[in-house]
């Protein structure tokens, strides 16, 4: 097959636009065209007045052979890459030994599932309770301020993107296409079809949860077991050498294969990772608060006259600057059409972070406006984000008045540094809910002052962006682990303990759902030949 990238379109093109530009383009005939179909179509809206899709299309003709060596310089025109998933290894018919996997997101998901897959009869250790439970708990505590610290945004089958807006981009290199594994298994699993060619998939909520439920199903069905209330309290290690686990209810379970994909707030088992010696060091992460628009005044400053496109969705924004003292400030997790939520997992802290549905039609369009910080902002050890972190999310829980609700500003407020008297046009989407507050005192200074200078650089990029009734609640602290658990770049264990595969956004090698399942398929490839390897 032969790929067509960069064909560019009006956005209310007609039916027989794509095929017409693709005939003229590759001057054949009609007849010469098998089938085509959309690899990728993603957009450009610069120019408001004339927005262009843009698409990668992949296409069968009677002579693709002559055409690639006729366009052999041209570069849009390419070979279709190989996208299917080629598994590295099979299960021995006599498998002595089953890998573990510590922690159900989609790290653990996908690593589970390929390992299954390949005949590995993984075991899945996830301390939080099966999705539908978990979404109980979860709405639970956004209802009535009841925290379940093992069962709730972050803790649970699905992992933490499991209520959220379910974006499925990634920035992270992928030269053996696995993100094509992740969204086919996806599709497989209920996923709308459209992730697969969309620029900027997604997925909201609610269809998260049957996926994840239906990849469950399989990996049990190849003869996988997936155990739920089963936190890992202890690791085993005898001579350099991972040999299996402690549950909390303290049971043991034998593997020399073991993976760590526990996430960003499993701080707990970071600190019993520590005290067995694995190697951890600190790593930079971001803080900051969510902030909350009108989804229509987005739309309209990002679409112009083309708001409210059908094909465009609600508009989505990506910003960043540089400051004055040295920092980056820039937006993360944008959710259009979402809800700002809470996140915390321990008791008596305040974390913000974002969710949408798939028809991401909410009143507000919310994404985190966070700082970038390194370990010399919180020196220490390689523990010494957690602290950081936890520091922040009891002074914002205090800020909130001490009962879960969030401290709260308007934009034109935290602007010239007052107290908001009234909230203005923005209704904070926020649950339990928000106390109107000073946020200057929520963050360290220097964060406060990049922020204070990036929001008007961000109204000259997205306007309305320092609209004074616009909101802040904060903090926004779980942006990515504060820590790395050191792998080896090649085997991927533990660069001190052999067995360990350290996974996913936790251990610091991935920042989002798909990275995250990527990583997961490295981590199931890289087990799955070391089992073997052991077994010859
Ligand atoms: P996690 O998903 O965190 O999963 C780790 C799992 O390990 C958890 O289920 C946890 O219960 C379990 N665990 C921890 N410790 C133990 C233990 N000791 N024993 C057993 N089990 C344990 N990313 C995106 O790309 N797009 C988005 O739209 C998006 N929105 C988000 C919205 C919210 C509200 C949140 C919280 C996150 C969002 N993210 C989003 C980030 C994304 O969810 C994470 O990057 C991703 O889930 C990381 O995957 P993971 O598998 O590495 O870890």
């Amino acid at each position: 097959m032969i790929r067509l990238s960069n064909i560019q379109l009006p956005l209310d093109h007609n039916t027989t636009a794509l095929e017409n530009s693709i005939l003229s383009m590759l001057e054949i005939s009609a007849e010469q065209l098998v089938s085509f179909n959309v690899f990728r179509r993603g957009y450009d809206a610069r120019k408001k007045t004339n927005i262009m899709l843009i698409y990668t299309l992949d296409i069968e003709t009677t002579c693709d052979q002559d055409l690639l060596i006729k366009f052999a310089d041209h570069q849009q025109v390419k070979i279709t890459p190989d996208l299917n998933y080629h598994p590295v290894a099979q299960a021995p018919a006599t498998l002595t030994e089953r890998p573990i996997i510590i922690g159900f997101g989609p790290c653990g998901l996908l690593a589970a599932l390929v390992l299954a897959q390949m005949g590995y009869k993984p075991i899945v250790l996830e301390r939080g309770k099966e999705v539908r439970e978990r979404t109980k708990d979860t709405f639970g505590f956004w209802r009535k301020k009841i925290l379940n610290t093992e069962s709730n945004v972050q803790f649970g089958e699905g992992g933490a993107g499991t209520f959220s807006d379910g974006k499925l981009y990634s920035q992270v290199k992928d030269p053996k296409q696995y993100s094509r594994k992740v969204l086919n298994e996806f599709v497989a699993a209920g996923a709308p079809d459209e992730i697969l060619y969309v620029s900027k998939p997604h997925i909201g909520t609610f269809k998260l949860v049957a996926m994840v439920e239906k990849m469950r199903a399989q990996i049990i069905e190849l003869g996988g077991e997936i155990r739920f209330s089963a936190r890992v309290d202890d690791l085993h290690i005898e001579d350099g050498q991972v040999t299996g686990v402690t549950l909390a209810n303290g049971e043991r379970i034998h593997s020399k294969h073991i993976a760590v994909a526990i996430g960003h707030s499993a701080r707990d088992t970071f600190e019993m990772l520590h005290n067995k010696g694995i190697y951890i060091e600190a790593k930079p992460f971001s803080v900051g608060f969510r902030i909350e628009h009108e989804q229509s005044s987005v739309d309209k400053a990002r679409f112009g006259p083309n708001a409210g496109n059908e094909i465009l969705g609600a508009a989505d924004y990506k910003l960043v600057h540089h400051c004055k003292n040295g920092r980056s400030v820039y937006s993360f997790c944008m959710c259009p059409g979402g809800t700002v939520v809470a996140a915390t997992s321990e008791e008596n802290r305040v974390v913000t972070n974002g969710m949408s549905q798939y028809s991401r039609n909410e009143r507000n369009a919310n994404s985190a406006i966070v700082v970038g910080i390194d370990p010399s902002d919180y020196p220490g050890g390689p523990l010494a984000g957690i602290e950081f972190q936890r520091k922040l999310e009891s002074h914002a829980f205090v800020m909130g008045g001490s009962n879960y609700d969030a401290p709260a500003q308007t934009v034109g407020a935290f602007l010239k540094g007052e107290t908001p008297k009234a909230l203005g046009r923005v209704i904070p989407s926020f649950k339990p809910g928000i106390k109107l507050t000073d946020l200057s005192d929520a963050l360290p200074d220097f964060c406060i002052e990049a922020i204070r200078e990036a929001i008007p650089a961000f109204n000259k990029k997205v306007k309305g962006f320092a609209f004074e009734d616009a909101l802040m609640t904060g903090v926004e602290t779980r942006t990515s682990a504060p820590i790395n658990i050191k792998r080896d770049a090649k085997s991927l264990e533990s660069i001190n303990t052999k067995g360990l595969y350290p996974a996913g956004e936790g251990a610091g090698y991935a920042g989002g759902i798909m990275s995250a399942a990527i990583d997961g398929i490295k981590i199931a490839e890289a087990m799955a030949l070391s089992i073997n390897e052991k077994v010859k």
